[in-house]
């Protein structure tokens, strides 16, 4: 067997984990192969987020939700051990590391799967080069890399991960404009501290270009430029959870039986979670129907209050739109996720909240008047060296755009564009036609945001780890 895995990031070091576990890849009769991972980049394992770049950019997750190995939610913890003590969010009552602290633990746990695949016979190697195209003349696959090298292998993994921020206005190549804001290190001290920023966007990446302005010592004004001004949740304490209806049995469950899953039923569980816990279900549905039209500064204030709120209901959805969520989703009517799809805003921002240590230097920058939020906007224009921002009926000004727009879930990475054009075009994938890429031969596998037929969340650690998972587990299979 001669795995190739294309993408050396969390999904990689995921799926390498997975096959090195004790009872990971074997195939029939205990023989072994090799495994060959491409990845151009000069910071393997660490794929776009995890690589170096300033302290202030943190991982948005507590520990548990940052394991790469699925099912063991104490295995990044425990790596991170006494480390951690110098990193603690006091209001999370947890570490929150700089993203390339984390980015060791993805190289560390790397190194160890490869030693372990080492001792049981595997030969793992690293080619720097990135992948254009899959052909497959014969019997096996054959991979092209942009240094026109073939390789042969007989299975292939997919790790490329996500995109990147889209141009909504066409700004690209004006000056004082930034593309993609990561690395930070790069390209935030290009900005005058006295100028008056707008940020495009108001998810986590805006979140994140906030806080570093803020410890750069940024004096100017910084606004979040938004259609719909709404600020990604505050993540709570985390407490000990185990749901026990909103599982991905018990959607399995609901499937078997009558051979569909509605929003409705999920909804049902929800409420069973919640009536367990003695805790009001209309109470939140009706802070998450409020999501889009209440004031983001109020929410925010209210949030950062209620960050030990011993509740469950948002740890509950929290938790679950990574885990369960991605399964559902598949089982939904089309109406369904249609409906989802309209209330995208209020699903994102709960599902991938800003971590409290972010929130409060937020809310401090509000509260003296250094940072706003304008909704509605429409058109970001270069006039005169700077920029002009349409808003409803008003207008205003900045020196220098950030851009911080979420890319949709599925969107292909520029650097995978020829490589997945190559194997839709042989017939070893299809394009889903809501995004992404669906295996069309069982030697083909994807993880992470390429997956076709995924819902609009972007993954999460926890989701791509059991992705890794499971292929490990359908690569081991005869
Ligand atoms: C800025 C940012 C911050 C995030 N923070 C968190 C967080 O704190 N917690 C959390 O749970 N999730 C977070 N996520 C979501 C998720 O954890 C990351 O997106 C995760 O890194 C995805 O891993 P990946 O391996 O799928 O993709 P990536 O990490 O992007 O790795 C993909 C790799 O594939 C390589 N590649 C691409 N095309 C090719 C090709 N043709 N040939 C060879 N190699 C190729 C790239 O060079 C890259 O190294 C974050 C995402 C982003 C973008």
């Amino acid at each position: 067997m001669d795995i190739a895995i294309v993408g050396g990031g969390s999904a990689a070091v995921g799926l390498l984990d997975a096959l090195a576990a004790p009872d990971g890849v074997t195939t029939a009769g205990g023989e072994t192969g090799t495994i060959t991972v491409f990845e151009p980049s000069p910071h393997l394992w660490r794929g776009r987020p995890y690589g170096p770049d300033l302290d202030t950019v943190l991982v948005n997750s507590p520990p548990a939700l940052m394991s790469i190995r699925s099912g063991d939610f104490g295995h990044y913890a425990a790596w991170l051990g006494e480390r951690g003590a110098e990193h603690v969010d006091e209001l999370l009552g947890r570490p929150l590391v700089p993203r390339a602290l984390y980015g060791d633990y993805l190289v560390h746990t790397a190194e160890k799967a490869i030693a372990a695949l080492g001792e049981r016979g595997w030969l793992v190697r690293v080619v720097p080069a990135g992948v254009d195209g899959v052909a497959r003349p014969g019997a096996r696959l054959v991979l092209r890399t942009n240094g026109g090298e073939e390789h042969e292998a007989t299975h292939v993994a997919l790790c490329v991960g996500g995109g990147t921020p889209p141009d909504l206005y066409g700004l690209a190549g004006h000056p004082g404009f930034t593309g993609d804001p990561y690395p930070m290190a790069g390209t935030l001290d290009r900005i005058p501290a006295e100028a008056d920023v707008a940020i495009i966007g108001s998810g986590l990446t805006a979140v994140d270009v906030v806080v570093s302005l803020a410890a750069h010592g940024h004096r100017g004004r910084i606004t979040l430029l938004s259609r719909s001004g709404v600020l990604p949740y505050v993540w709570q304490r985390p407490h000990d959870l185990r749901p026990r209806h909103v599982t991905a049995d018990r959607v399995a469950v609901l499937h078997q039986a009558r051979g569909f899953v509605t929003l409705d039923d999920l909804t049902g569980l929800l409420r069973a979670e919640l009536a367990d816990a003695a805790e009001d279900f209309d109470e939140l549905m009706a802070e998450l129907r409020d999501t889009e039209t209440e004031d983001p500064v109020r929410r925010l204030r209210r949030q950062l209050d209620a960050v030990d709120d011993p509740r469950i209901g948002r740890r509950v959805l929290q938790q679950t739109a990574h885990t369960v969520g991605p399964y559902a989703w598949r089982l939904l009517p089309a109406s369904d996720r249609a409906w989802l799809r309209s209330h995208r805003r209020t699903a994102t921002s709960v599902a991938s909240p800003m971590v409290p240590v972010n929130a409060a230097v937020l809310m401090r920058l509000l509260d003296s008047g250094q940072l706003d939020i304008t909704s509605g906007v429409h058109a970001v224009e270069p006039v005169n060296g700077g920029f002009r921002v349409r808003a409803g009926d008003s207008e205003r000004t900045a020196d220098a755009v950030v851009n911080a727009v979420n890319p949709s879930a599925q969107a292909v990475p520029l650097a995978a564009r020829q490589l997945v054009r190559s194997l839709a075009g042989t017939g070893l994938a299809t394009l889903h036609p809501s995004g992404g890429l669906i295996p069309a031969d069982p030697r083909v596998h994807v993880v992470g945001d390429l997956t076709g037929g995924g819902s609009y969340i972007t993954s999460s650690i926890p989701g791509i780890a059991a992705q890794a998972s499971s292929t490990a587990r359908a690569l081991g299979t005869p």
